[in-house]
Formats: structure tokens, sequence, C-alpha cells
């Protein structure tokens, strides 16, 4: 028997499913990771920072399985990696490699779903099997289901039911080091293309300082271990170094969900139950675009699909861009657009701000945030956009809207985080930070900055954009 594991978004070489079961039962084991054309040329910058570090975590993972082969008496191993359309690719070398059996993690979004499936049909034609594990989450589609046997579309009972069903079988790993020695030797001449041969550069990904890789994971995961305990008190600070930044590395599997969520689960406390019920959202959300896969186009409530959002260019153009005039919205995109990351307080509250003071439709958000995080999951994104826009399952509802201003300066007291981002502002004092506008002609002089033309005067009315809000989900009003 020969097998082939394909990595996708678990690029590991520890506690991983699909490798798990191939060593398990073949003789031989291949590794593919393909630079998937599909996706690629489908990125709207050529200097996309996920490309950079899925190609560090690649060519970590080469590395990495070939120690692990040799550790155990084989003759060495690696990745074999491929540019090209992955549904041509892999069962072209399936064949190439005579392997009777394609193993892979499972990804649930739809474009996945529908490669995965035409893979799976071209190996067949050849006698090739197909196969794949549940190993990017603890339960998936049907695993945690309702009373009357429904998927769930409200958190709470979707998380109380969750941890009911937890148990230390489902946080086990899936260990790989026992027949590691099955590893095939990588074929003669077989080599990772350098990121600009793929057409690529890496942006600003080296000026970020991000840990990259099962490394870089490893040492946020064991930093974090240190602050779990204030992880409740301190997650909403954007200031603040309160949350584990191990989202990117959830994204593209450098760390294991089950090591996660058993670390939470023992260690336990309020910090760790608040963490852990995040890591529920997580497969929350997957479960969700796994049974309704049409909030990828929709609103998860249908009724909510008749609110019509304004064609405002300019307004859009002004929140991409940081020229909002509100000081906490302004700082959090010029946070992704400089680094591809925002805290979440600061997802919540520019979504909000988007959709309920600037009245644009979620989907342009959604995109924006899909085009710039280097953390960006469909699943998360979508689902937390459609909180944000109240279209969701489980959103907030229409008629709580978040204040802009309350919000920072709740969550950005002493306008630290406004700061670090909008020096323009560095010395408005505290009182005017969280909004300028309200400064007199004095202040500003005193703070060295001229409202409208050193830093932009606000550009909507909060207390009209939210009467204009209300009025537009006047349409869904008890629906
Ligand atoms: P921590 O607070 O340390 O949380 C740990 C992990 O839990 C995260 O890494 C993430 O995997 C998971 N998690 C936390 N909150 C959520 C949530 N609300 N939904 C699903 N999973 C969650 N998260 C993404 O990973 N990718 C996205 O594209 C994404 N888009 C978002 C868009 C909006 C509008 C909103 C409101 C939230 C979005 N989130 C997304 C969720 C959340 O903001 C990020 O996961 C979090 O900020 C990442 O930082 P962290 O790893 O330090 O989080």
């Amino acid at each position: 028997h020969a097998a082939l594991v394909w990595f996708r978004r678990d690029l590991r070489h520890f506690d991983h499913a699909a490798l798990h079961h191939a060593l398990r039962h073949a003789q031989k084991v291949h590794c593919v990771f393909v630079f998937d054309r599909d996706i690629l040329d489908a990125l709207p910058s050529r200097e996309d920072r996920r490309v950079g570090f899925i190609h560090h975590a690649v060519t970590e993972l080469d590395a990495a399985l070939d120690a692990l082969a040799r550790a155990t008496g084989g003759r060495g191993a690696g990745l074999i990696v491929r540019h090209g359309r992955a549904v041509e690719e892999i069962p072209r070398l399936a064949r190439a490699l005579g392997v009777d059996q394609v193993c892979t993690n499972r990804d649930y979004e739809p474009a996945a779903i529908t490669r995965d499936s035409r893979v799976a049909e071209a190996l067949a034609a050849d006698g090739i099997g197909f196969v794949d594990f549940k190993d990017q989450v603890i339960f998936e589609r049907d695993e945690v289901l309702t009373q009357g046997n429904a998927p769930f579309s409200v958190f709470t009972p979707y998380r109380n039911a969750w941890l009911k069903k937890l148990d230390s079988f489902f946080v086990q790993a899936y260990p790989v080091e026992k027949h590691a020695g099955a590893l095939a030797p990588k074929p003669e001449g077989e080599r990772i293309p350098a990121l600009d041969e793929l057409g690529f550069g890496a942006g600003n990904l080296a000026e970020l300082r991000m840990p990259l890789g099962v490394t870089g994971g490893r040492v946020l995961f064991e930093a974090f271990k240190g602050r779990i305990d204030r992880y409740k008190r301190t997650r909403d600070f954007p200031a603040v170094k309160g949350v584990s930044y191990l989202s990117t590395h959830l994204r593209f599997g450098t760390v294991s969900i089950r090591e996660l969520v058993a670390y939470a689960w023992q260690h336990g406390g309020e910090g760790a139950e608040t963490w852990l019920s995040e890591l529920v959202w997580r497969d929350f959300y997957h479960m969700i675009l796994w049974h309704h896969p049409r909030v990828v186009e929709t609103t998860f409530k249908p009724e909510y699909a008749r609110v019509q959002w304004d064609d405002a260019p300019e307004l859009f153009a002004a929140w991409c861009e940081a020229r909002t005039g509100y000081p906490l919205v302004d700082a959090a995109m010029r946070q992704i657009n400089q680094t591809g990351y925002m805290h979440n307080r600061l997802r919540m509250i520019v979504a909000s701000f988007l959709t309920k003071d600037l009245g644009v439709d979620w989907r342009l958000g959604e995109r924006y945030f899909a085009d710039h995080l280097i953390d960006f999951d469909l699943a998360a994104n979508n689902g937390g956009w459609q909180w944000a826009a109240s279209t969701g399952c489980d959103a907030q509802p229409y008629f709580r809207i978040f204040n802009p201003v309350t919000q920072s300066e709740k969550f950005d007291p002493e306008g630290r985080f406004i700061r670090r981002y909008v020096p323009e502002l560095e010395r408005v004092p505290n009182k005017f930070v969280h909004a300028p506008w309200t400064m007199g002609g004095i202040d500003q002089s005193a703070a060295g900055v001229r409202i409208g033309t050193d830093y932009p005067a606000a550009v909507v009315d909060h207390a009209s954009a939210r009467a204009r809000t209300l009025a537009r989900f006047g349409v869904v009003k008890g629906g």
C-alpha cells in the first residue's frame, strides 16, 4: 500500500489526522502541498502576506518531515511541492507515484468541497481512493446537534452542548512518530519553488516580525499560557497584549486545535474558560458554513436580505483608507492595512461602523477583510460580519447599535491604541481623543492638530446615522 497525504490548511508535522491515518495503513507515504493557481491567481495583490506565510510554513514542514523520518530510522522524507491547479496536480501526482489512496484533512468551505469532490472523482476514475478526516475542528458538521437533531443556529446552547460532549477522546493527538519510517524519500530533483517563482513577494511580512510556521505557533502559544488567566479581563482592550494572536496559526494549521483545547480545558479558571469559548465560536462558524453554504452570498436570516444598503463609494473609501474621523475606527483600519491583523473588539467596532453608521453593505467589508487579513477564514469572517450587521445567526439585534465614541472610551480609555496608529492625535487630551471634532480652535492649536486638515472631521454624525439605520432595518421589523 502507498498513500499520498495532501496538506492544505494543516501545515504541521505532528498531531495530524490524515498523516496519522496514512502512516498507520500504508507502507509508503508521500506528502504533497499544492500552491493552487485557482486560489493564488484570484488574490488581489502579488504581495499577499499569506503566500509568504504559507511558503515559510511549507519550507519548515519539508525539513520537519525529513527529520521525523530520519529519527525513526527512515531514509529521510520531505514535501513534494507543486504550483498548478490542485484539481489536476493531485490526480496526476497520485498516478505518477502509484499510490492507492490520497489522504487529506477536511475543509468545510463550499469552494473546497467542490474542489475535493472533483479530485475524488478524477482519482476514482483511476481506481485511487480519496479519504478525508476531521482535523481542524473538535466537532464538525452533525456532531453537535439540538435535542431535536437539528443544527444549532444560536451560539450559547451550541456551546453548552459542545462542552457537554467534550471528553479526552476528542482532544487526543493523532500521533505520527511511531510509523514515521514509512515516509517516502522525496523523488530525485524535487525542490520547493521560491516565492518569486510563484509570482509573489512577501509584502511587509518580514517587517511585521510575526512568528512564522510551527516554530512561531509554538512561541506564541507558550507565551499566551502565561497570560491565559488574565484573558477574560484583558481581551477587549486592543492596547493591551491580552489575546493569543494565534488566529493565523489556527487558519493554516501550524498549531493543533486539539492541543489548544486540551490545554484550556485542563487548565481551567475564568481566563481559560473564556478563551475556550472563543475556540468554540470557531467550530460554530465552521458548522454554520457547512450546513448553510448560502451565507457566502446572502444573509443567514432570509428576511434580512430585504435590507437596502446605501451606494456610498466615498464613505466606503474613507473607511478603507482610515479617514472616517472616528479615531478608534481609523486606528483599527490602519492596523489591518499595515499588519494584516485587527483586534477582535476592533473588528466588531469597524464592522458595526461600516454597516450601521455608514450604511454600507456588510459584504463589501467582508471582502475587504478577506483581502487584507492574514488570518482570513471564510467561516469566521462571514460569521463575524453577519453578526455585526445583524443579518446572521445569533447576531446582535439590529436596534442595538454600537456607539463608536462610547466604545472607544470604554475599550481604549486613554487613547493608547489610537495614538499608536494615529500619531496625528498624539497630543490631543484624553477627553477629546475619542471625538476630536468636538475640540474648539484653542484646544486644536494646543494639540497641534487642525481637525479637517491634519486629521479628518467626522464623516457622519452618529445620532443621525443611527436613526437612518433603524429606518433601514424597519423592513424586517417583526420578521
Ligand atoms: P483570541 O482571542 O486569542 O482567540 C483564539 C482563537 O479563537 C482565535 O485565533 C480564533 O481562531 C478563535 N476565535 C476567536 N473569536 C472568534 C470568533 N468570533 N469567531 C470565530 N473564531 C473566533 N477570525 C479569524 O480567524 N479569521 C477571520 O477572518 C475573522 N474575521 C472576523 C471578522 C469580524 C467582523 C469579526 C467580528 C471577527 C472576525 N474573526 C475572525 C474572529 C476574531 O476577531 C479573531 O479570530 C481574533 O481577533 C483573532 O485574534 P486572536 O487569535 O488573538 O484571538
